[in-house]
């Protein structure tokens, strides 16, 4: 079985190189695995499930449905910024929802799979805003304002968010290792594939007296994308469009 993860694409309409990047990949790499796990902010945000024509997003869930209506099962899981995607999402793109954090049997093996954002715990104010975010009652009031209306949010959370970026320690940003370690004692893996922040590595460590795994997979920024891939118990970090292998692993 091959599978493929990929995370943080932030696609969107202003960033017309991602969004042809993104189908290229779809062609080369993502048709030909058996699985496509997209591990949360594949959009640079999203306003509704009935905000797709507004926001330019089509081409997009066509390609994501043409993938799945072929051999590749496609996966999704919410990150911070297409939080709101919703049920008329997976079924136009034939793609499954997964919590995050979810554990899947990859070959045997059981891995826990992440955005990421959840195990950044010493940025409380995203702590406080993801929770506020994922708040069922929260999103139906969003979502009963109008498209315009959210769009207007969206932009002010998105000024929010770069004005913050840059006040914070870079540590503040990357996962706590505390968190890291209850995550995967809690969910019995050691492997951990995560997103979020943007800083592409295998790391391995010792986790209660035996090696630990934690795969962050790479943003795509323009007209260069990451991906990880897994066949055979092997794991490769990949740049893309170049494929050149920055990182790999394997486990038995
Ligand atoms: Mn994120």
């Amino acid at each position: 079985m091959k599978s493929l993860f990929i995370s943080d694409l932030h696609l969107h309409p202003a960033v017309p190189e991602g969004i042809r990047l993104f189908q290229a990949f779809v062609i080369e790499h993502a048709r030909q695995a058996d699985r496509l796990f997209i591990l949360g902010d594949m959009f640079e945000y999203w306003l509704g499930d009935d905000a797709v024509e507004f926001c330019g997003y089509g081409p997009i869930i066509d390609a994501l449905a043409d993938l799945s209506s072929l051999n590749t099962k496609v996966f999704f899981m919410h990150g911070n910024r297409d939080f709101l995607v919703g049920k008329d999402f997976t079924s136009a793109s034939g793609s499954k929802l997964l919590q995050d954090p979810s554990v899947f049997d990859l070959d045997g093996h059981g891995v826990l799979l992440a955005h990421g954002d959840l195990l950044c715990t010493d940025d409380h104010a995203h702590q406080a805003f993801r929770a506020q975010t994922r708040d069922e009652t929260w999103q139906q009031q969003l979502l009963a304002q109008s498209i315009e209306q959210r769009d207007a949010l969206a932009r002010q959370i998105r000024i929010g968010s770069e004005e913050g970026k840059q006040i914070k320690p870079e540590s503040i940003m990357d996962v706590n290792p505390s968190a890291v370690e209850q995550v995967m004692r809690e969910n019995d893996v050691r492997v951990l594939i995560h997103g979020h922040t943007h800083r592409p590595a295998i790391h391995t460590f010792e986790l209660d007296g035996g090696p630990a795994h934690r795969i962050v997979l790479g943003d795509w920024y323009q007209a260069t994308g990451s991906y990880l891939r897994h066949e055979n118990g092997e794991f490769l970090l990949v740049r893309y469009p170049d494929n050149t292998v920055q990182a790999h692993l394997r486990i038995d």
